[in-house]
């Protein structure tokens, strides 16, 4: 039997924003978590186990996540006024649009 080396395309995991339905590679997008005790959180290493919902690192996204409860429903559960604070801290932190392109395509 010869084994011949096959070229196995690697494909990364791809998730989408809850927010705004853009999938992404998972790398680019938070993670939140809510954990088996019902703590909602933000897990930056996409470790923490629990049922996770992803969104853009854009403010935005997540402005219209807590707006229209779309992380409650992601996550299945309903967003404390704690959890919406730290998500909200969270989002804060991140730009307030996406990086511009500055580099004309091409
Ligand atoms: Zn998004």
């Amino acid at each position: 039997m010869s084994t011949k080396a096959q070229p196995r395309p690697r494909r990364l995991p791809q998730r989408s924003c809850v927010a705004c339905r853009t999938s992404a590679a998972k790398r680019e997008l938070v993670r939140i978590v809510r954990l088996p005790t019902g703590v909602v959180e933000v897990d930056p290493t996409g470790k923490k186990s629990g049922r996770g919902a992803y969104l853009c690192r854009q403010v935005t996204c997540w402005e219209e996540a807590l707006k229209r409860n779309r992380l409650s429903k992601a996550l299945r559960t309903t967003l404390t006024e704690e959890s919406r604070a730290v998500l909200q801290a969270f989002a804060a932190t991140l730009p307030a649009e996406a990086p511009a392109s500055g580099t004309p395509g091409r």
